[in-house]
């Protein structure tokens, strides 16, 4: 182990599948006492929970959906209530609806803003009113690469991870003489749920794309994570870090 968390607790939004649950399980093995949410995949949880049973002593799970304010202010007062202090909060919980501009639903651009930049700063909002308290944390915000090229068909997507980045850096520097460090992990193209229906011959296409050619793996990127929330970073502010492969 490379990293120890103990005594210090975190919360992983969307932990409980795919990269947040990667992150939620690098953490536990780094000793941390981890709370990790997620929407409504229940099924998904309860697998996770049980994976990590040797964990339950300090592994939690709390199901809201962190677009919506006063779900995000009731986790928060459980949080408070439960556990002393939490030094680290990760905002990885994210959705995609894709389709080209011309064609997007209406609900399908407000679902991804409200999810993945609103939902960010729901949870950013009031973790920061805690840690400017203690005097310390760290807040990592899971971003894309996406943010910064763009992609046909996902500027809904695109439009909320650039907004993630633009978000971590001016809230970084609000918070830095607080000991607090705001910082993104922008991964490339990881295999999970998220880009599980695209059909095979386009993942092999963007696996072409991909200078290492192979997607990158969910370790990989709870190891970046885990890098940015650990004590000794503490002069890495604003910024992204990509776990893409070079791309
Ligand atoms: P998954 O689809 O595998 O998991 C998403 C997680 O987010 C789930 O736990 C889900 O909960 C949770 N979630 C979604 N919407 C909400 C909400 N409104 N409130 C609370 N929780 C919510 O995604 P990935 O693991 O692939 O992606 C995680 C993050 O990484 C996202 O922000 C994504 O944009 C980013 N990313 C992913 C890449 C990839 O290639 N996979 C590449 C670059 C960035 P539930 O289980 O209940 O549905």
């Amino acid at each position: 182990m490379i990293f120890n968390f103990t005594d210090q607790t975190v919360v992983v939004t969307g932990g409980t599948r795919g990269i947040g649950r990667g992150v939620s399980e690098a953490f536990l093995a780094a000793g941390a006492c981890v709370i990790a949410t997620y929407r409504s995949n229940t099924a998904a949880a309860e697998v996770f929970q049980d994976a990590n049973e040797q964990y339950e002593d300090r592994l939690y799970l709390r199901q809201f959906d962190v677009a919506t304010h006063v779900d995000v202010v009731s986790f928060f007062r459980y949080l408070e209530e439960k556990f002393e202090q939490f030094e680290i909060l990760v905002n990885n919980s994210g959705i995609r609806r894709d389709s080209v501009v011309g064609m997007m639903a209406v609900n399908d651009w407000n679902d991804v803003i409200q999810t993945n930049l609103t939902g960010t700063y729901h949870m950013s909002k009031i973790a920061v009113q805690h840690l400017m308290r203690q005097k310390y944390g760290r807040i990592i915000n899971i971003t894309s690469p996406i943010g910064r090229f763009g992609f046909a068909g996902q500027a809904n997507y695109a439009a909320s991870k650039a907004g993630q980045v633009a978000f971590a850096r001016s809230l970084s520097k609000e918070v830095a003489s607080r000991n607090i460090t705001v910082n993104c992990v922008s991964p490339g193209f990881i295999d999970t749920d998220l880009i599980a229906d695209l059909p095979d011959d386009q993942k092999k296409q963007y696996q072409d794309q991909v200078p290492i050619k192979r997607f990158g793996t969910i370790a990989e990127v709870a190891r970046a994570v885990l890098f940015l929330a650990d004590r000794e970073s503490a002069y890495i502010n604003g910024a992204v870090l990509e776990i893409t492969g070079g791309l």
